[in-house]
């Protein structure tokens, strides 16, 4: 869980790096990052905090130049320490190199243990680190960055959208299942990569294309390029971004995920329907759903929980109890909505159950009769591995409970979860070509000690196809 953006434009990047950054904020809120290059020296800024806290104008004027790549971070491999704030940043041969990714690798230990065994050392804890060592031992052996990335991709095993600023060269890939989302834009002069087409709108930079699983994009001063690295016989996309992690105006693999939301709120009361008097959303992760739960039953969309707009994600909290608190600050029930009214409530999802539990408990004290909770997804059952920051099996509270255990446990009227099947239909995508580890268990790259279906990968041999400047859409 993170985002990252690389862009090439005549007209400088800083500034339109951090608009970039800010429109993915919701992708991680722990550390933001930024590395330009002026055609000689790398300019390079980052720090802990929010994307508006870390630059200030007179920050982004130092950074110079016509390619940078930027990132924000939410941590899942490596610790939150200074070192492991992206974009991360290597001088080698004479050459500058800032490299960014998001996802999370599952062979990290592995190749780590066999360059550390070879007497190479490690300056961060991430698997992004990793991803740069293999880069510059190959880069090293053969001097070409486009043979490096092969290299590369066939070593990783796992989720990741890289994007590597060399010399001012921009180079992005994406997994062969194509796990996180990754998409091209074009700028007023020139080419961008961002996690989310949300990026793009935030330039008001015209959405291309995604990148294609198994895809590595080239981007410079005369334009972009591309090559296709990777065939995989399926593909994998995280079905969680289309449940929470994503912006709902973002366009994923051609699917807007708002329509996805809004069309499980009215496959939600298809399913389970039930008699209120009001629709409320969890705000902002359960709105689009709740829109489409009253649009399917006619019941009315009432806003019963005001959001403080400026607080954080509350899974940052490190601990249970301060998670529990932060609940009430970020969320206050509006009494006159709920005073003896029977309520559906509608969020994304439940994870360990704090956060709704604590949100019924609210919604009773201000009176509220019944609480009927409906969640976008289906339970959550197990953890993820491929970059979604979810908490063990002994934390998830449906690992071990059925669904009529979850709604004593949040103490709700009735609960009910979307299908798996609903879902899927929802997206668009066969159920094949999603991963749903986080939902069944069953993860479509091997995972020490649980259940897999992976597919092969073919790795190719080809090279750049589009010419400079024609570059298909
Ligand atoms: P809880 O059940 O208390 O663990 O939290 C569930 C809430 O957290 C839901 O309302 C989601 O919107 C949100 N959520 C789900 N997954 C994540 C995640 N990986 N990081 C941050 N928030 C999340």
């Amino acid at each position: 869980m993170c985002g990252i953006v690389g862009i090439v434009d005549a007209g400088g990047v800083s500034i339109q790096l951090y608009y970039a950054l800010y429109a993915l904020q919701h992708r991680g809120q722990e550390s933001a990052g930024i590395s330009t290059f002026d055609g000689t020296n790398l300019h390079k800024f980052k720090g802990n905090g929010l994307v508006a806290d870390v630059f200030s104008p007179s920050v982004l004027s130092d950074l110079h130049g016509t390619a940078g790549i930027g990132h924000v971070r939410y941590p899942t491999t490596g610790a939150n320490l200074p070192e492991n704030i992206q974009p991360l940043n290597f001088q080698f041969k004479e050459h500058f190199i800032s490299l960014a990714h998001n996802g999370n690798l599952v062979n990290t230990c592995e190749i780590r243990a066999e360059y550390e065994q070879a007497g190479q050392i490690f300056t961060t804890t991430t698997d992004t680190e990793v991803i740069a060592k293999i880069l510059m031992d190959e880069i090293g052996r053969s001097g070409c960055v486009e043979d490096a990335v092969r290299i590369c991709m066939r070593r990783l095993l796992g989720s990741y959208s890289v994007v590597m600023m060399f010399d001012g060269i921009i180079y992005a890939f994406r997994d062969p299942l194509g796990i996180k989302p990754f998409c091209i834009g074009k700028t007023e002069n020139g080419y961008m990569v961002a996690s989310e087409s949300v990026a793009v709108d935030a330039l008001s930079a015209k959405f291309l294309r995604d990148v294609k699983p198994g895809e590595l994009i080239r981007i410079d001063s005369e334009g972009i390029r591309c090559t296709q690295v990777a065939v995989a016989g399926k593909r994998a996309h995280c079905i969680f971004e289309y449940i929470y992690f994503a912006r709902a105006d973002a366009i994923i693999d051609g699917v807007l995920v708002y329509d996805v939301r809004r069309q499980i709120g009215h496959k939600l009361f298809e399913e389970d329907p039930v008699r209120a008097d009001s629709v409320c959303s969890v705000p902002d992760s359960g709105t689009a759903y709740a829109i489409g739960y009253a649009e399917g039953s006619g019941i009315p969309f009432v806003e019963s929980l005001m959001k403080n707009r400026y607080m954080g994600r509350t899974f940052i909290m490190p601990t249970q109890k301060e998670r529990e608190k932060a609940v009430r600050i970020k969320l206050n029930p509006i009494p006159a909505h709920l005073k003896n009214k029977s309520v559906v409530l509608v969020d994304d999802s439940i994870v360990r159950g704090t956060t709704s539990k604590r949100i019924i408990e609210m919604m009773r004290e201000a009176g509220a009769r019944e609480v009927h909770m409906r969640i976008g997804s289906p339970a959550i059952k197990a953890p993820c591995y491929l970059g979604v920051d979810m908490p063990t099996r002994e934390e998830l509270i449906a690992s071990d409970k059925i669904e009529d255990e979850v709604r004593h446990s949040i103490t709700a009227t009735t609960l009910h979860h979307i299908s798996l099947d609903a879902l899927v239909e929802a997206i668009g995508f066969e159920r094949e070509d999603l991963c749903t580890g986080c939902l069944t268990g069953c993860y479509p790259l091997p995972i020490d000690g649980e259940q897999a279906r992976p597919c092969k990968v073919d790795f190719l041999d080809s090279t750049f196809q589009s010419r400079l400047g024609s570059f298909e859409a």
